[in-house]
């Protein structure tokens, strides 16, 4: 009898999309193309992938590299803290452990920026380890099947999966496993209106002979996501502009930005006027203003910002501008890795 892993991995071979990571097995590739695709749709993804890999085509490459080329290249991918970490990794790879990528799980976990999952996809599909790959995908697709009625949102209930997992994980090729599990979840059983008349599991498979596709997997909490009120200031002199790099441990650290007001409510541009950072950034003198405000909200995961975007000119900057930001020609502004948010006001506004 064909067993479950053969079934679905003949599956696979007929209906897999042709992507250019499912050519190699090289684990470098294998980490680009994992990370990249964290939170990100394959098409999307797919472009950066083939950026990245021309600009860093390898470990050596990437550890070498300039933090701030890697952001301007990640620069509307979100979650930046994957390319920092992706740097340290590289860096460290390169530093310690002689330019290879270790081949195993215990090893691979250890590096910055690979948690369970990437780890268990570059042990499988590079190094033919049988470690079961949990995402999004296969928590649905395992759930559907076998009628599995836990939360991947706790350790206990990630368990459940990964023992099952390992139970059905080919021997011979977990790799492509990994891969065919998650291309079925991506393409047949997907969230809504799965292709059950189609699926060789429909015999088998638990949310159909117990009507529960809708009731599997089960629904994640509700993120309360905080609203954040960012006011950022473009003030020109002359041809230049002004901005800093965002230096704490907050969403975009290492990226540019404007000189940024945040409040914690939105507020009008005289209200902002009586803020301490104004008075530092013009002290007495009173920079020309354009009454168009630009606004924008952006929504992240866990946080919305609501942000406004006043223009400003003057004529001399004063040492606190000098001091505590960079000048840059506006014209230049698009070499700097800067937030998606801010990319579309530049384009807004400037271009
Ligand atoms: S029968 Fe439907 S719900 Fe079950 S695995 Fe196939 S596509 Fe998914």
């Amino acid at each position: 009898m064909t067993s479950f892993s053969e079934s679905l991995i003949g599956w696979y071979s007929h209906n897999k999309r042709d992507l250019p990571w499912r050519d190699t097995k090289n684990p470098y590739n294998i980490w680009v193309s994992e990370i990249i695709l964290q939170q990100t749709r394959v098409n999307q993804g797919l472009n950066y992938y083939y950026r990245f890999i021309e600009k860093f085509p390898d470990i050596q490459t990437l550890a070498k590299s300039d933090i701030n080329v890697l952001l301007k290249l990640w620069q509307g991918l979100g979650y930046y803290s994957r390319a920092r970490n992706m740097h340290v990794t590289a860096q460290e790879i390169t530093k310690n452990l002689n330019n290879k990528f270790p081949s195993n799980y215990n090893e691979l976990i250890k590096l910055k920026g690979i948690g369970d999952y990437t780890a268990s996809a570059i042990a499988s599909i590079s190094f033919n380890k049988q470690t079961p790959v949990l995402d999004g995908n296969v928590f649905r697709v395992m759930s559907r099947l076998y009628g599995i009625a836990e939360s991947t949102q706790t350790s206990s209930g990630k368990k459940v999966f990964k023992e099952k997992l390992l139970e059905i994980i080919s021997k011979k090729e977990p790799g492509t496993f990994n891969q065919a599990i998650m291309e079925f979840g991506a393409l047949q059983c997907v969230p809504n209106n799965p292709n059950c008349q189609n699926c060789l599991f429909i015999k088998s498979c638990f949310a159909y002979n117990n009507d529960m596709i809708r009731d599997l997997p089960l629904k994640k909490p509700k993120i309360n996501q905080k609203d954040r009120y960012f006011n950022y200031l473009l003030i020109t002199h002359g041809n230049a502009t002004f901005v800093e790099q965002r230096m704490k441990n907050d969403i975009w650290k290492l990226l540019y930005q404007f000189p940024l007001i945040e409040t914690t409510k939105k507020i009008s541009l005289v209200e902002i006027m009586k803020d301490k950072k104004w008075k530092s950034l013009f002290g007495s003198i009173e920079p020309e203003i354009d009454l168009k405000v630009f606004e924008k909200k952006h929504i992240l995961s866990h946080q919305k910002i609501h942000a406004q975007l006043f223009k400003l000119k003057i004529n001399k900057p004063n040492e606190y501008i000098l001091n505590n930001y960079k000048m840059v020609q506006i014209d230049e502004l698009h070499t700097l890795g800067v937030p998606r948010l801010l990319e579309i006001f530049i384009k807004q506004i400037i271009n």
